[in-house]
């Protein structure tokens, strides 16, 4: 006797072999076996694998009976609970910013030159120990920060340390590091430079 594959299992497979194609009820509870169930395996799917499937609740261009998966790859748990909009407003209060080791979200990673640096959302306070999903306790990381992998090596540079650095470097990237901080901090930046004149 064949042994019986889940209903979930046989949506799972359908998702990814058809990444990208937006496809309807009809055909999702075929693939199901025609069970009732079918929207509640979908559901899990989602909410217990962390497949990023997409309904007309995630975007307007989709019907209300159309699912669509894009992205192969399911999100960690702790990645799922936090909403669009609040990784959004971390992502640009951090500058689109690792704030462990400074990669620039889109550059090459500054540790491994051939990786372009991923941001993700990570919490200060890990749930765990009690964090919260609320901005406050979320910072943006890297994949290599997020992965533990600069954990060890990477403290915060202090003031004096960075000066000692920056004096050392050509005048070129001292401009370079000027329109940096301008762009940062405009208001300190007329404050300091006089004001209003
Ligand atoms: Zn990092």
């Amino acid at each position: 006797m064949a042994k019986k594959v889940g209903a979930r299992t046989k949506l799972r497979e359908h998702f990814l072999s058809n990444i990208g194609r937006v496809m309807d009820s009809y055909e999702l509870r075929e693939v199901a076996g025609g069970i009732t169930e079918w929207a509640r395996r979908v559901r899990e799917l989602r909410t217990e694998e962390g497949y990023q499937i997409q309904t007309h609740n995630d975007r307007s261009d989709l019907k209300s009976s159309q699912y669509l998966l894009e992205n192969p790859k399911p999100q960690p748990a702790f990645e799922r609970e936090i909403s669009k909009e609040t990784r959004a407003f971390v992502l640009d209060r951090n500058g689109f910013t690792c704030q462990m080791c400074g990669a620039v979200a889109g550059e090459p990673h500054p540790y491994e030159p051939s990786r372009k640096t991923r941001l993700h959302i990570g919490h200060i306070i890990d749930k765990s120990q009690g964090g919260t999903d609320d901005a406050s306790n979320l910072r943006a990381l890297c994949s290599v920060c997020n992965e533990g992998a600069s954990n060890l090596t990477l403290e915060r540079p202090s003031a004096q340390k960075l000066l000692i650095q920056v004096r050392r470097a050509k005048g070129g990237d001292q401009l370079k590091l000027l329109q940096w901080l301008i762009q940062k901090f405009p208001k300190q930046t007329k404050d300091l430079s006089g004001g209003n004149n």
